[in-house]
């Protein structure tokens, strides 16, 4: 700790203090899981940010998700400028939100209909509620570790800060708001089945992250989804899919493309909204045309469908292509090589859990499969090499139990140089 200069952060986290509850308007970025304070962000372009000391960091942490083509792109920066000429906010309809809908649609075969909101967590609570509503059940299964915003219900075993901070269950949360809820270990074909079988025709939907990046990250086994489509088509569940960070990040039409497996209905946020706060949901038309006006379950939001996130997410969307994806894929394979035989040479035991462009490193020498497997990393030595990295220009989240993100702005120079550091970081750690 304390290789860098950083006075006028630490000036500013002081004043933060006093006005933020701990400083922070998210509790992960305040470094409580690493300890030491946070660095305060002048400016960032790029895979680059610079703090207000006027250091430079190579950035992983890609604003949690969104920053897929890196920070401040000039396409996106654009876009942004022209909507706001035109007006930041109308409550009435407008043409951006009907493209913005027609390109998830496309993109993601398993959605007809999508409805915008204003972050990823009102989009699974909405999915959640228009589950129930077009069921007429209560219970929902959801799994250990896998996050879907701080929903009240869903705030269970909810992985990232929840976690990092050990009370998993918020306070403020009446035992009343989780007595519908279900919650299962991840990968856990047995237990699902369990779940249904203690509540037969009482499950309205199983929502999950299928590739869960809250805990760190750790991947479905293989036929873990399929298994999941089936046997709530079989138990008139609706199947969700929280696809709020994987969502095309891991395939243009998400991690469903990659695994092959149709939801019912999914929920978006992150990269649609280009760096806008932004989230959505969809699916199914029978479900969708629950919500009102067509149906009963009512949704809604003033700033829903603002035109400056619907011309960055635009923007943003139509930038991924084919070699989007295939260039994360190569720079995702570089890192992986190089921080594997980083850690051989070191002699620290990790397990290097990659999907594309979302990676983890765990401090531990078993295999990680779900929450319990992510819980066994040594969370010292995180720490020790988090400050390392951060001495060394690389910026990754504050926590163990929080996935990287690579973006299409990092190049194989970057790699090289965060590889580097990593070697140097991880020297002496065992
Ligand atoms: C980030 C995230 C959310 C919450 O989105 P917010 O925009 O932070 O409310 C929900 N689900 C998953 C899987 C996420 O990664």
């Amino acid at each position: 700790m304390g290789g860098l200069a950083r006075k006028k952060s630490d000036a500013l986290f002081a004043e933060a203090l006093e006005r933020i509850p701990g400083g922070v308007n998210s509790p992960v970025r305040a470094f409580r899981a690493v300890g030491g304070k946070p660095f305060f962000v002048d400016r960032a372009r790029g895979c680059r940010v610079w703090d207000v000391d006027g250091n430079e960091y190579i950035d992983y942490i890609g604003t949690w998700g969104p920053a897929i083509h890196g920070h401040a792109h000039p396409r996106i920066i654009e876009a942004i400028r022209s909507a706001a000429e035109r007006g930041t906010s109308f409550g009435i309809p407008n043409p951006l939100e009907v493209k913005m809908a027609s390109l998830i649609c496309e993109a993601v075969p398993s959605v007809e209909k999508v409805r915008m909101c204003n972050s990823g967590t009102e989009a699974c609570m909405a999915a959640i509620r228009v589950a129930r509503g077009h069921t007429k059940r209560n219970k929902v299964i959801k799994f250990e570790g896998c996050y879907h915003g701080h929903v009240d219900s869903l705030l269970v075993n909810a992985g990232s800060g929840a976690l990092t901070f050990g009370h998993p269950d918020s306070a403020g949360v009446p035992a009343a708001f989780t007595q519908h809820t279900v919650v299962v270990r991840f990968n856990d074909i047995e237990a699902v089945k369990a779940a249904f079988l203690a509540n037969s025709n009482d499950i309205a939907a199983v929502i999950l992250e299928p590739v869960p990046g809250n805990a760190g990250l750790y991947l479905p086994k293989p036929g873990f989804l399929t298994f999941l489509r089936e046997i709530t088509r079989e138990e008139g569940a609706v199947l969700i899919f929280d696809e709020v960070m994987t969502g095309f990040r891991l395939a243009r039409g998400g991690a469903q493309e990659r695994f092959g497996v149709q939801p019912d209905l999914t929920c978006f946020g992150k990269i649609i909204g280009g760096g806008l706060p932004v989230g959505a949901f969809g699916g199914r038309r029978d479900i969708m045309n629950c919500l009102a006006p067509l149906g009963p379950v009512y949704q809604a939001g003033t700033l829903s469908g603002n035109p400056l996130a619907m011309a960055a997410g635009i923007v943003a969307l139509e930038m991924l292509g084919h070699e989007t994806y295939n260039t994360l894929e190569k720079l995702g394979a570089q890192l992986e090589e190089g921080m594997l035989e980083a850690a051989r040479a070191a002699g620290v035991p990790v397990q290097f859990l990659r999907c594309g462009s979302m990676f983890c490193c765990y401090f531990t020498d078993l295999p990680v499969h779900d929450l319990a497997d992510a819980m066994k990393s040594d969370r010292d030595r995180f720490a020790r090499y988090f400050h390392r990295m951060l001495d060394g220009g690389i910026s990754l989240a504050p926590s163990q139990f929080e996935a990287g993100f690579l973006c299409t702005a990092h190049t194989p120079a970057d790699i090289e140089r965060t590889v580097e550091a990593a070697a140097r970081a991880l020297r002496g750690l065992n």
